[in-house]
């Protein structure tokens, strides 16, 4: 039987699969079963930024697995703590927390805020409109959109879902009860929605007013992929804990939770922990993406040609201004949000050779790996042109 009836007869229908057969992968491309070759510009979600095939990581992995592939945390690990030290190094945090994914990263964060303010007498939590946490309790309490929360709760109590930048709504809703404030500095699944400046240095001001902790949710924008190390260094305040994931294993699951200073002695033995997070072979995995990301100056690529991209894809706009609505984002988190469904427009670059997303119904996503060259970034370039102009 066909794969995709296989799946459709033993799987939670859960994902809408793309009619494609992935035989293997090879830098910016991926290779069909029928030996068809695919420009990649969504990159595994994310998690892809070295691309397809990378040697250092495949190297490191394999190191690793001759080694051990899993030790239970009872263990001192060397990648892990390795890991550690150069993530808390590079990003001048105080404290690291291995996790498998996203969501639980979340969790975690949702925890360490939870247990801070009731050391510190608050224990409000705010979020955002549009914003998307995960898929767990908590990540599902700190979201509003109907499509993903319908038929699942109760939720969590004590969660304020806030518009997102929107400064007088924040303003009001802000105050000495509050723990913390999470929110997405780019907004990936809700569509490549940014932050604006005025509303990122509201919510430092009333960080400082009300001495809430502020929590990044990096897992989409975060090791390199805005073009900063962090998406909230294109601001010029400090969360006290970020998240990140997607990206940090190579491909394998691996997530983490940064603390600051407020918040690194909130957790003690026992409270939290994890059965595989951290896992040597991902964290051996995850010392190779960062150096890789290093010695390939892949942050400063994914600025410049991330910035080539949005010129291009502003320059579409442009010429197609009854098609294409907008064009946002940063680095190599782009999207370009049309007047009509982007489903079409997926499945036409499709055919033409290139993979890219859609998302929230209308915004074509781009999340290159941020080793794409402009020459990746003008053959999608001008196979959109031609997709946009027939549709
Ligand atoms: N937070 C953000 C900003 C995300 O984009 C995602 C996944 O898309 C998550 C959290 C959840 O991550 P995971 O799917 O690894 O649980």
């Amino acid at each position: 039987m066909e794969l995709k009836n296989l799946e459709e007869k033993y799987f939670f229908h859960t994902y809408k699969r793309l009619p494609l057969e992935i035989e293997k992968g090879e830098g910016m491309y991926l290779v069909s079963k029928g030996g068809e070759r695919y420009l990649d510009m969504f990159g595994g979600l994310a998690v892809n930024a070295l691309g397809y095939g990378n040697k250092r990581v495949t190297d490191a992995i394999k190191k690793q697995t001759d080694k051990y592939i899993h030790l239970s945390n009872y263990f001192l690990q060397k990648p892990q703590i390795e890991l550690g030290e150069m993530l808390v190094q590079d990003t001048g945090y105080k404290r690291i927390f291995f996790t498998n994914s996203g969501t639980e990263s979340v969790e975690g964060a949702i925890k360490i805020a939870r247990k801070w303010g009731e050391e510190n007498n608050k224990n409000k939590i705010i979020s955002f409109t549009n914003s998307f946490h995960g898929r767990t309790f908590g990540a599902l309490s700190l979201m509003d959109k109907a499509s993903y929360k319908v038929g699942f709760g109760p939720f969590l109590d004590n969660f304020e879902i806030v518009e997102y930048n929107n400064i007088d709504a924040i303003r009001k809703t802000a105050g000495t009860n509050t723990a913390a404030v999470i929110l997405e500095f780019i907004q990936g699944e809700g569509g490549i929605q940014e932050a604006s400046a005025d509303f990122a240095y509201e919510i430092q001001t009333l960080q400082k007013k009300y001495g809430f902790l502020l929590i990044a949710d990096e897992i989409q924008s975060g090791v390199g992929r805005t073009g900063r190390f962090f998406g909230f260094q294109h601001f010029s305040l400090t969360p006290d804990i970020v998240v990140i994931a997607k990206p940090l294993g190579g491909g394998l699951p691996l997530g983490a939770i940064l603390g600051g200073e407020k918040v690194e002695n909130v957790l003690q033995p026992g409270m939290h922990g994890t059965t595989f997070g951290g896992n040597p072979v991902a964290c051996a995995a995850g010392i190779a993406v960062l150096q890789e990301i290093k010695d390939k100056n892949l942050i400063e690529n994914s600025e410049t040609v991330g910035k080539f991209f949005k010129t291009g894809l502003t320059e579409l706009q442009n010429k197609y201004p009854d098609k294409i609505k907008d064009v946002r984002g940063k680095g190599m988190m782009l999207g370009m949000e049309l007047t009509k469904s982007g489903d079409p427009a997926v499945a036409s670059m499709r055919e033409r050779g290139i993979l890219i997303n859609c998302t929230n119904q209308n915004v074509l996503r781009f999340l290159p790996p941020l080793i794409a060259g402009k020459e990746d970034i003008d053959k999608c370039l001008s196979e959109l042109d031609s997709v946009i102009d027939a549709i």
